[in-house]
């Protein structure tokens, strides 16, 4: 008799014993099954088949086989289950989480007349510059696995050196994979992409895209049709048996990395990828993550340097405007508004960016000290004034503006600092000729309503653009000539050791957008810190210089990448309950005895309450990855085997990014 060993979606991180229904022809390892299980049915893959079992084989149940799904092949599973070893997150989870939901249970899509690429754009060549053509000898010149980064300014031509490289790969008859943050799949790279190949088969992967597209897209990867696949951070498991090539554009970007269910890196899934298959990745960045920076200097990945912009432009002009030798007026300065007016003059376009949307952080009362709180949260209300709410940005919880105070019946409720809708209020006020338009999440709170405001700028139908970094990413605005930067002093002293390298990667990419050919750009960053060393890199655009400097303090301080970090998380309606799992977590811990490794004291979150359940962490740390691993696998098989509460929660962040 066959037994199956079976991943189910399930949150326990084993493998389940059935009988075959009747005789196998060949492997049925990568099949997907139904099963009975429990009162229900579910749908699995075959992980592997045996003579035995440990179970009493006459009380295994029956697996039926499904049709329609050919077998998933063996480097995909190998590649779930590296991530669920990694990750330490049940294999049956992962699969599920890494196949589209009509496939994983047995419907196969209607399949479609292949859109063939329209044909009717050419394909446009310019001839690559020196540096471009000496990047794209080096990732055509590896035999086999090298991680690349490919470091460049905005507007330095990373994006054509991808194409060059993918254009080689499908000469060659192989797939590409091409991965990019969640907000840069622009309909722009699209068709970018498209026009460059009009022949190719070219599936694109997002959170926006269809079910039964979705499904159809994995299908076209997996049985080779597909040559290229565009897409967000879920794409890194789309499989793809002739994958020659991956690149990841803004390898650094966060939303790379899921914050929920399986919290993986597709970056670096993305690499491990690439050495499972040996074949060459190209990480692209203007601001590498210290991680990547730090490999290519120690030799482990090589660094191409794309040092100038493609189009002969020069780079914008960096000016900090020091805050405390003046009298901001609506937080603006002498020098900004002057430096808007100008471009109100010149017909070009200014940006001002200010990465905190709502009207104003919190409204508080004066007299007594009440301040809007939110009843669910640790966090306060924002007011929202064009929508006359009081709005939770963690949670979601609207409440009306109140019309006097909750604490002592004041009618005088002022709001305290300053959000988009306020900066855009006070521009309005300063420019009223002025077509003022404001970017943030709330006034492109749907794919439609972006692309409407993006129409609206690329057709000249905006002089001043007030946002947060939504419009840092991935758009060329023709006639954008200053960027203006408030607020962002706050995120010098955060607490995250990670923030400066945000905020360096965020004005580098919103500086970026300022600047032409024939209209030169400039930046201007209003602080009262102007010679803090991350501004001053920013003024010299010197990102290595800022990048070392990072790297030492984290070396000096034992942070990552010299040091490789995991947290364990527990939440419950109360606060002791998540401490108390955590002390028996750490007993746990403790009783295995691991000498290399670092356990911090379990510790309230930074927001302790997120919708009323109480949250609290577990720092775990070790100069070295490989005895971090072999911890946490030892560890994690005893949490699992807890009996906790049916009220609390926990889950492991390996490599978190956010504490
Ligand atoms: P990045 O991805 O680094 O932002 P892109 O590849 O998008 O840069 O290039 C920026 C601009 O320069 C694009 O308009 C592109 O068409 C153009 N460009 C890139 N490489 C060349 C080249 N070798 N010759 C002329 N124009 C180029
Ligand atoms: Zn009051
Ligand atoms: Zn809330």
């Amino acid at each position: 008799m066959t037994i199956l060993q079976i991943a189910l979606d399930v949150p326990l991180p084993r493998l389940f014993d059935y009988r075959l229904m009747g005789e196998s022809q060949g492997s049925l390892i990568g099949r997907l099954v139904k099963v009975p299980f429990g009162h229900g049915v579910k749908f699995g893959v075959v992980i592997n088949e045996a003579a035995t079992s440990d179970h009493p084989e006459a009380k295994l149940k029956s697996a039926e086989l499904i049709d329609g799904l050919p077998a998933l092949p063996a480097d995909w599973l190998a590649l779930c289950q590296f991530c669920a070893r990694y990750y330490h997150y049940p294999l049956g989870q992962v699969m599920a989480f890494a196949m589209p939901p009509l496939l994983r249970k047995g419907k196969t899509p209607r399949a479609l007349k292949p859109k063939v690429g329209a044909g009717e754009t050419a394909p446009t060549f310019n001839a690559a510059t020196p540096d471009q053509t000496a990047a794209i000898d080096a990732i055509l010149g590896a035999t086999g696995f090298q991680t690349f980064l490919l470091h460049g300014v905005t507007g330095s031509g990373k994006t054509e050196v991808y194409l060059r490289a993918i254009e080689a790969v499908l000469e060659r008859g192989g797939q590409a994979l091409m991965l990019v943050p969640e907000i840069a799949l622009t309909p722009q790279l699209e068709s970018r992409v498209s026009a460059r190949f009009p022949g190719a088969h070219i599936v694109s992967a997002h959170s926006g895209v269809a079910d039964a597209a979705r499904a159809r897209a994995f299908l076209a990867a997996l049985e080779g049709r597909a040559a290229i696949v565009l897409g967000t951070r879920l794409s890194v498991f789309m499989p793809m048996p002739a994958l020659q090539l991956i690149v990841v554009d803004e390898e650094h970007d966060a939303s790379f990395k899921q914050q929920d269910g399986l919290r993986y890196s597709a970056r670096d899934v993305a690499i491990f990828r690439a050495r499972q298959r040996d074949i060459p990745i190209v990480l692209g960045s203007a601001t590498p993550s210290l991680e990547t920076f730090h490999h290519s200097s120690s030799g482990r990945y090589q660094r191409l340097e794309l040092p100038l912009r493609a189009v002969a432009a020069a780079m914008p002009t960096v000016t900090t405007v020091d805050t405390r030798k003046q009298k901001l007026q609506d937080g603006l300065s002498a020098e900004m508004l002057a430096a808007i007016s100008e471009r109100l003059q010149s017909g070009e376009q200014s940006l001002i960016f200010l990465n905190r949307r709502g009207y104003a952080p919190v409204l508080a009362c004066p007299s007594c000290g009440w301040i809007s709180h939110c009843r669910r949260c640790a966090a306060n209300l924002v007011l929202h004034l064009a929508d006359r709410r009081l709005r939770c940005h963690h949670c979601g919880l609207e409440v009306m503006i109140p019309h006097a105070c909750p604490g002592c019946g004041n009618l005088d409720l002022q709001p305290f600092g300053r959000g988009t809708q306020r900066l855009e209020a006070s521009l309005v006020e300063r420019f009223p000729a002025a077509r003022i338009l404001r970017i943030d999440r709330d006034s492109a709170s749907s794919p439609q309503k972006w692309q409407a405001l993006l129409a609206t700028i690329h057709a000249g139908g905006a002089d001043i653009l007030v946002g947060t970094q939504m419009l840092a990413k991935g758009h060329d605005f023709p006639k954008l000539t200053l960027v203006g930067v408030v607020g962002a002093d706050a995120a010098l002293f955060a607490a995250d050791f990670r923030a400066p390298e945000r905020l360096f990667a965020q004005l580098m990419q919103v500086g970026g957008r300022s600047g032409r050919a024939h209209l030169p750009g400039a930046v201007l960053i209003q602080t009262e810190y102007p010679d803090h060393p991350l501004y001053r890199a920013l003024v010299d655009h010197n990102y290595t210089a800022f990048a070392n400097e990072q790297l030492a303090e984290r070396q000096a301080a034992g942070f990552p990448p010299f040091a490789f970090q995991a947290l364990l998380r527990a939440e419950a309606p109360e606060l002791a309950q998540a401490l108390e799992f955590l002390a028996t977590a750490v007993a746990a811990a403790e009783a295995l005895g691991a000498p290399d490794i670092m356990l911090y004291d379990p510790v309230p979150m930074r927001l302790a309450r997120l919708k009323n359940r109480e949250r609290a962490q577990l720092l775990v740390e070790s100069k070295s990855r490989p005895a971090l691993h072999a911890f946490l696998a030892g560890w994690m098989a005893r949490l699992y085997a807890l009996k906790t509460s049916r009220d609390l929660r926990w889950h492991l962040d390996v490599d978190p990014l956010e504490f």
